[in-house]
């Protein structure tokens, strides 16, 4: 029935194969649970992306059909068409590109008046077979008022040049501006005007007047990137490294306008030497993308450059409507790492290729199911530790209830043994040979009485401390004064002790103090805690008991000056089979339930039995009882 060390050791173990192991396993359980659980949520997730990307690029490619089928009715209004897109009408040798002045070059310059060389003849060999540059200027200043402006056009150039031979600057830039103001002429492919004001920026240069060549240069650049002349790429690039050289910086289209351009030349260059293909992905020579949609009827190619912003707005904003909450990136770069699920340009029919992504702000994985189950989780392990941390308590309590039970039960049969022993002692001299002297036997027979009472009353207490702890022992209520009370017992135990040397002092009471007690059981506790006041005595042989009434409540004080109680102890030495550091550093005999009794007794009466102590000064135990009224 007892458990020893070595089953408590056996019960350790099982508690932790118990519980431990279901809990490691349950923990184990959960992991593999929600990393499934995570794993399926990512499927889950890319299928979702997998089926927006498809719907995507269907999307897609519902609107360019629907902007092809627009271009090839022709009802295009190229004025609503963002800044950095254009439409181009290709027509036998002529290109047009709407709205103007938004293409800074085209693929072929536009066809403008000629000069008529032929008007010039006679006045040239003047100029030059004879060298005699007068002559020749004054007839070039009357061919100069024709009406025809391209001899007006062609008179100017040359009285210009004249002019500049002759020294005579201001003039020549005169006549230069005069020619500027002539326009749809062309003289060698470039337009006139475009011709004289370069000659005037030519002439400033020549002259050393920087800030009128900074001047007429800025102004012809300002026109030039508005797409004031329709000029083909060799004669865009000329003039405007010709401009750059003066200005000292580079003259560049925007980004935007070039690509468009670019677009436009590639488009004319496929169209010409073979069927079209797919334009540039990712824009040519590092310039945005363009999207190029074209149509032809055989004479008649109309074509549409589409800039980012009309892609955006046309196409991708469509499309990512439809795909919502995933997010459509567009282009080569995506935010790196995480999942997407790509269509390449050639699936997508766009210059750039497409990614799916989930919505950032989309959980992983459904809030509500990974919450439940790591609740369940949680509630799981938190119960497996309750329940073990409650089982783990009773096991020790049982254990150190059995460790007390065994010490209880040796110390027990060690005062079974101690009177037994006499009597048996006492027995065998009396049954012995010889008679023994009366006198003797007298004092036989009275250590066999003391022998047989304390063996008797260690049985009674043992029998009373069963009833109690069931519950069965009966109390019996009567009136007494708790004074008069104490001081009878007190003088029964001090005749008792007198022959170990102990002086019980006993301190009454002013006044009556009326209680209502079972007189044997008070009488028992009493009678414990003088035992125990002489047995933890020490050197010490005085014992003080004192009653008096405080608050209502009448209380019987018992103190010794002996060996005292440590702070540890005091809160257990009330439980049963419970013996302090005194006794076991002492060797002082006992059961370790006459102050569990005690206990018992007092709380019966509607009371209380309380200690204070310093270790090595002595102990107070005081017994507190309702003061009947
Ligand atoms: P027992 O005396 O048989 O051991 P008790 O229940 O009467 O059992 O007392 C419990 C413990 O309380 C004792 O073992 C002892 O250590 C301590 N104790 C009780 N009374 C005193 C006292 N007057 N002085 C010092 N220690 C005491």
């Amino acid at each position: 029935m007892l458990a020893g060390p070595r089953s408590g050791r056996g019960l350790v173990l099982l508690f932790l194969v118990v519980t431990i192991l279901p809990a490691l396993a349950l923990v184990a359980l959960g992991v593999r649970l929600l990393e499934q659980e995570r794993v399926l949520a990512e499927q889950r997730r890319r299928e979702n992306l997998e089926r927006a990307a498809g719907h995507a690029v269907m999307i897609l490619e519902r609107e360019l059909a629907s902007l092809r089928r627009q271009l090839a009715a022709g009802e295009w209004d190229p004025r609503q068409l963002p800044a950095d897109s254009a439409s181009l009408i290709i027509r036998g040798q002529s290109i047009t590109a709407s709205p103007a002045g938004r293409l800074p070059y085209l693929p072929a310059a536009a066809p403008l008046g000629e000069i008529p060389e032929s008007a010039f003849a006679e006045a040239e060999s003047i100029e030059f077979a004879r060298q005699d540059l007068p002559g020749a200027l004054q007839l070039y200043a009357s061919l100069a008022g024709a009406r025809d402006a391209g001899v007006r056009a062609g008179a100017l150039l040359r009285e210009a040049r004249v002019l500049k031979k002759l020294g005579r600057g201001e003039a020549a830039l005169a006549a230069n501006r005069r020619l500027a103001e002539i326009g749809n002429i062309a003289f060698s492919g470039m337009p006139v005007d475009l011709a004289a004001r370069r000659n005037r920026c030519a002439i400033f240069a020549s002259l050393n007047r920087p800030m009128e060549l900074a001047t007429e240069a800025g102004r012809i650049r300002d026109d030039l990137l508005a797409g004031r002349w329709t000029l083909d790429q060799a004669s865009y690039a000329h003039v405007a490294g010709q401009l750059g050289g003066w200005l000292g910086t580079t003259v560049a289209p925007r980004p935007e306008q070039a690509a468009l351009a670019e677009a436009a030349v590639w488009l004319h260059g496929r169209w010409i030497t073979a069927p079209p293909e797919e334009f540039p992905a990712g824009g040519a020579h590092g310039l945005p993308a363009v999207l190029v949609l074209w149509h032809s009827d055989g004479a008649t190619v109309s074509a549409l450059l589409a800039g980012a912003t009309f892609v955006q707005q046309r196409l991708l904003d469509k499309a990512a409507a439809a795909v919502r909450p995933m997010r459509l990136r567009v282009g080569a770069k995506t935010t790196p790492g995480g999942m997407r699920v790509q269509r390449s340009a050639a699936e997508s029919g766009l210059p750039w290729p497409l990614a799916v992504e989930p919505d950032p702000s989309e959980p992983l994985q459904d809030p509500a199911r990974s919450r439940l189950l790591q609740v369940g989780f949680v509630l799981l392990l938190l119960l497996i530790t309750a329940g073990s941390y409650l089982i783990w308590r009773a096991v020790s309590r049982e254990l150190a209830v059995a460790r007390l039970q065994s010490d209880f039960v040796a110390a027990v049969s060690h005062e079974f043994r101690t009177p037994l022993t006499t009597l048996a002692h006492l027995n065998d001299l009396l049954a012995g040979g010889g008679e023994p002297a009366s006198e003797k036997r007298r004092g036989y027979y009275q250590a066999q009485a003391r022998a047989t009472s304390r063996l008797r009353r260690l049985v009674e207490t043992l029998l009373d401390f069963g009833r109690m702890e069931a519950g069965r022992q009966p109390y019996r209520f009567d009136p007494l004064d708790a004074g008069a009370f104490a001081r009878d017992v007190c003088e029964a135990f001090g005749a008792e002790a007198a022959d170990r040397g102990f002086r019980v002092e006993f301190h009454p009471c002013d006044e009556d103090l009326p209680v209502l007690a079972d007189a044997e059981a008070l009488e028992r506790a009493l009678w414990n805690l003088l035992d125990n006041a002489a047995k933890y005595s020490g050197e010490s042989r005085r014992i003080a008991v004192e009653a008096s009434a405080r608050d209502g409540r009448v209380r019987i004080e018992v103190a010794d000056f002996g060996l005292g109680i440590g702070p540890e102890d005091q809160s257990r030495i009330f439980e049963k089979f419970t013996r302090g550091d005194a006794a076991r550093e002492h060797g002082i005999k006992g059961t370790g339930i006459g102050l569990a009794m005690v206990r018992h007794i007092a709380r019966a009466h509607g009371g209380e039995v309380t200690v204070s102590s310093t270790k090595g000064r002595g102990s107070v135990f005081t017994i507190v009882l309702p003061r009947r009224r």
